[in-house]
């Protein structure tokens, strides 16, 4: 279904099914949800009347403000809801790479200089930059390596852990951004507190997308972001377990808002929206991550028929239900990109849109420049349907034929790049 250009499907997630009528957005088939989402219909219902009806600042002390206010203390039920948190525990933020400053330099501030942070070695750049700037002002950091599948290594964790200096925090993300992978948290958190060091986690791509729940994982900080759960940008929250608040200096100062802990005017409608999509996700993420699974099991099955030297990047099981990272070898994954034309996915070969070189993700998990730059990432979302599955293998056997030509055998199969059978072009995902 193709829609004008910025135009919403309007029933998109109001149905009974989902809102299986696929995310085709400004006539793209989306499959860049690690990227960010599509703000869900409810989510944006619930903002709406916060912009120009109920408009006044959460911090005024008249009735308008009351309302306001009213509206994010449901919004921080809501998000702590989400993670089984207090509501006390949510500290509203404008999204994870705040989150991430002010959990690794907000700690630092408490710790002596040359103490160490410890963090892995496929962090995102809010957590890896913010690391190089305490390196700067003379604090230790170690990145911990991380094996084949992008996990953690935690031979290396205890060896940080025991050093006699003890580390002030370790900081690993709760899902791999480009290759989905779902660190080992409950063991790392364990492993800290047996040295009793505290743990951030990133969970940019875990909140929202697994179930969490920081009474039986007790993290003492989680980053959260609301646009990779469809809810608006420039909104999130850090969660701080009320036992580990004084350890906290904040990185924001002015009218105190958050309790202190960071101030600026709360953006009401934004904020809103956050509790919204978390609510959402909280009720339906057991079927979203049914049919997401099921999806990319099809995907990965067609990809490999097309292409049988594909090799799947990351952990088989252990990884978020709608990511994808494979390498397709002798393919220019931004050439492919580009011919892919109106469906959207990324490639594996830069960090970031301003940075040409290999990710650091990939890299660290030891594939080449070469493999890297054969890297496609798939971040299939809620509402993709198998008829886009069926689509974009379609699309992608067409245009590596149109790109290669006939690979020889050690590429491609050995006929050519295979056509999607009937059976893989016709997806089932069992809806
Ligand atoms: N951490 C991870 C793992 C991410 O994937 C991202 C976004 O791509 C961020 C942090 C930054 O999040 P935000 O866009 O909310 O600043």
């Amino acid at each position: 279904m193709l829609l004008p250009d910025g135009v919403i499907d309007p029933d998109l997630g109001r149905d009974d099914n989902g809102g299986r009528g696929g995310a085709t957005f400004m006539g793209t088939i989306y499959f860049d949800h690690h990227a960010t989402t599509p703000v869900d219909p409810r989510v944006l219902e619930a903002m709406l009347p916060f912009f120009a009806e109920t408009f006044a600042n959460a911090g005024s002390a008249h009735g308008a403000g009351r309302q306001a206010a009213r509206a994010i203390d449901r919004a921080r039920q809501q998000v702590a809801a989400l993670i089984r948190a207090h509501e006390d525990e949510v500290c509203f933020t404008s999204g994870a790479t705040e989150s991430n400053n002010l959990a690794l330099k907000g700690v630092s501030r408490g710790v002596l200089p040359g103490s160490v942070l410890v963090t892995s070695a496929v962090e995102h750049k809010s957590i890896l930059q913010t690391a190089r700037v305490l390196a700067e002002q003379g604090f230790g950091v170690t990145r911990l390596p991380v094996d084949v599948q992008g996990r953690v290594d935690l031979g290396a964790l205890d060896l940080a852990l025991a050093r006699r200096d003890r580390p002030f925090l370790v900081s690993v993300m709760g899902a791999q951004n480009e290759v989905g992978t779902l660190q080992p948290i409950d063991r790392i958190v364990s492993m800290s507190a047996d040295r009793r060091v505290p743990v951030h986690v990133d969970g940019a791509q875990w909140v929202g997308r697994v179930a969490v729940d920081v009474r039986k994982t007790p993290v003492a900080l989680l980053s959260m972001t609301a646009h990779k759960m469809y809810g608006p940008k420039g909104v999130g929250a850090l969660f701080v377990r009320r036992e580990f608040r004084d350890k906290l200096c904040p990185e924001i100062h002015g009218g105190g808002q958050e309790c202190g802990l960071r101030s600026g005017t709360l953006p009401v409608p934004q904020i809103v929206g956050f509790g919204m999509a978390c609510e959402v996700a909280a009720g339906r993420m057991a079927e979203d991550n049914e049919r997401l699974t099921a999806m990319r099991s099809a995907l990965w099955r067609g990809i490999q028929r097309i292409c049988p030297t594909a090799r799947l990047n990351g952990d088989p099981v252990l990884r978020l239900p709608g990511n994808l990272s494979v390498t397709l070898p002798g393919v220019d994954a931004e050439v492919l990109m580009l011919a892919l034309g109106s469906i959207a996915v990324s490639s594996g070969s830069a960090c970031s849109a301003s940075d040409a070189t290999p990710s650091h993700v990939l890299t660290a998990m030891g594939l080449s420049p070469e493999e890297c730059a054969a890297t496609v990432r798939i971040g299939l979302g809620r509402y993709n349907t198998d008829a886009e599955i069926s689509t974009f293998l379609e699309t992608l056997s067409d245009k590596l034929r149109q790109l290669h030509g006939s690979p020889d055998a050690s590429q491609g199969s050995a006929t050519g790049w295979a056509s999607p059978d009937s059976d893989h072009v016709r997806v089932r995902t069992n809806r």
